[in-house]
């Protein structure tokens, strides 16, 4: 039997956005009974704390709600086989995970899409109006430029965004073209997550959601 006694933590900073890594010794409780880990950017990720180390108490920093959320584990959870996700419950989303170093990095790799993206822009959920519409047209913007689905009419694919707390603004580099999202209620995003490319009108300022709206019904009258 192998007796694990380094597990690696990964959590995402709610400071500068970046997932990262460090390791955690079972040894490390023997002393003070508590470790704790910060980012390189110096903001706090993580503490945990046992007495007797087969209890541990995991406390982290969430980047998505700004909250410390706590688990209580015994060894085996965070010595064990398995990487251990750190869930943040409000947007039941992953903000890190714990367990072997293979695992915790393979995890991460498969989280990478829809985080990646997220990730640098954590730093303002907490100003979002609506951070549940804003989250979630993230994600469908994130997933139409996977697919090259987004861009502009001027032939440009890679398009800037700008978050503010209640819409998203898209901009092209080589045009003057100006995507302006709301994002304020799930109400407005609806019609733009419907559609399965956007691509901006050269030189021109162009309020999505509404043209959404007006596409979305021609489409509905046509069938
Ligand atoms: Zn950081
Ligand atoms: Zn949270
Ligand atoms: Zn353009």
């Amino acid at each position: 039997m192998i007796l694990a006694t380094t597990a690696t933590v990964a959590a995402l900073c709610s400071n500068c956005g970046e997932m990262e890594f460090q390791a955690l010794s079972l040894f490390a409780f023997s002393r003070l009974g508590h470790e704790s880990f910060k980012c390189h950017c110096r903001t706090p990720l993580l503490k945990v704390s046992s007495h007797n180390r087969r209890v541990f108490s995991l406390y982290y920093q969430c980047a998505y709600c700004g909250e410390t959320h706590y688990l209580r584990l015994n060894r085996r959870a965070i010595w064990g086989k398995k990487a251990l996700p750190l869930i943040c419950p409000e947007f039941s989303a992953i903000v890190g995970f714990i367990g072997p170093k293979q695992k915790v990095v393979q995890a991460c790799q498969e989280q990478e899409k829809s985080m990646g993206e997220l990730a640098e822009e954590l730093g303002y959920v907490e100003e979002f109006e609506n951070p549940e519409a804003m989250l979630r047209l993230l994600d469908h913007l994130h997933s139409l430029a996977e697919e090259d689905k987004l861009g502009c009419g001027c032939g440009n694919h890679q398009l800037a965004f700008e978050l503010l707390p209640d819409r998203i603004e898209l901009y092209c580099d080589l045009c003057e073209a100006l995507g302006i999202i709301y994002a304020d209620s799930m109400d407005k995003i609806w019609p733009v997550v419907s559609m399965g490319a956007l691509y901006l009108e050269e030189n021109n300022t162009w309020f999505i959601n509404r043209a959404c709206e007006r596409q979305l019904a021609m489409i509905n009258k046509e069938e």
